[in-house]
């Protein structure tokens, strides 16, 4: 059976990027293709910066989650881009999983050209890598949250404010409901606030290769309190919810060092990095990409440990507890 699957991503309330998409076509003036990808940019410098980036993403995240970069894709994604100060950030990418393959790859990203590098960019990028490797549709949750952890430490403490709000005012979403997520709800934003702050916590104590072992046992076997008990310790989504959201009343601390060493032991890690129908012509050896000037200041999007910016809670009080409804 074919379907299509669209990773969405909103930085800021829908109707406010759905006021700020402009037409399509009005400012594409140039184009650039590298290896896996073809973008369409407002200028060529633009479109250049983009695709390097994209292809630099392309490598370094799929070493960070899956152990190894991607083969080569057989056809390249097309990227279209818009670019503009004022601009609200956002991306989509949409994609078909078929007996196994997945493949008509499409992308658009939107913002200011920082956040389209820094932010955007690894965001849909990382949506790729995940569809190459797990071949299937994640829990939104786990696809999304994940994706905010690599996006700039600024975007990050946003989706932390925001799922304080979220909490606080009963649009928490309850932990069996939310794994059991695998479309978006129609209260979205509080999945992406909720979503990035459980996948950061798990993250920031197994590392981003358990955390796809997690999700790949849990998908293999529908049964996620038994791979969150083999990766994490934990084998019940209520105590996980308790656990985080104690976590989260406390001001996300860093877990001590000793937390790491006392998770299960990995078995059966999936090793293998899959690429959609790899190019049979394309070396096995290619050469990395040179790190781009436009990310080499931008190394704190993978350091998320080490960039606890603006994480500091404000005063809670028992008048204004967390709420997350059932
Ligand atoms: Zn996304």
């Amino acid at each position: 059976m074919q379907f299509g699957r669209t990773a969405l991503r909103l930085l800021v309330p829908a109707l406010l990027t759905l006021c700020t998409i402009l037409p399509l076509g009005s400012l594409q003036a140039a184009g650039y293709r590298t290896a896996n990808f073809i973008i369409e940019a407002p200028t060529e410098q633009l479109a250049r910066r983009i695709g390097d980036a994209a292809e630099q993403y392309r490598h370094d995240l799929a070493i960070e989650w899956v152990g190894q970069p991607l083969p080569r894709w057989s056809r390249p994604c097309p990227i279209t881009a818009q670019v503009a100060p004022a601009l609200g950030a956002g991306g989509a990418t949409s994609f078909v999983f078929d007996r196994g393959e997945v493949f008509n790859w499409t992308m658009t990203i939107q913002g200011s050209e920082e956040r389209v590098l820094d932010s955007v960019l690894p965001h849909e990028i990382t949506h790729t890598i995940f569809a190459s490797h797990f071949r299937q549709p994640l829990p939104r949750w786990a696809d999304e949250g994940a994706c905010t952890t690599v996006e700039h430490p600024v975007e990050r403490a946003r989706q932390h404010r925001m799922l304080i709000e979220f909490l606080r005012t009963g649009r928490g979403i309850a932990f069996p409901e939310m794994f059991a997520m695998r479309e978006y709800p129609a209260d979205v934003l509080p999945l992406y606030s909720q979503g990035y702050s459980l996948a950061r916590y798990l993250i920031e104590r197994g590392g981003r290769r358990r955390y796809v072992a997690f999700v790949g046992d849990g998908l293999a076997t529908d049964n996620w309190a038994a791979a969150l008990g083999q990766h994490y310790g934990i084998n019940d989504l209520g105590r996980l919810q308790t656990i985080w959201l104690d976590w989260v009343k406390h001001g996300c601390p860093a877990p001590p060092a000793a937390i790491a060493a006392a998770l299960p032991s990995p078995q059966a890690w999936s090793p293998t990095a899959r690429g959609q129908s790899p190019d049979p012509t394309a070396s096995q050896h290619q050469p990395r990409p040179q790190r781009l000037a436009t990310t080499a200041g931008r190394q704190s999007i993978y350091a998320m440990q080490a960039q606890r910016t603006q994480r500091q809670l404000p005063e809670t009080s028992t008048a204004d507890p967390f709420i997350i409804r059932r």
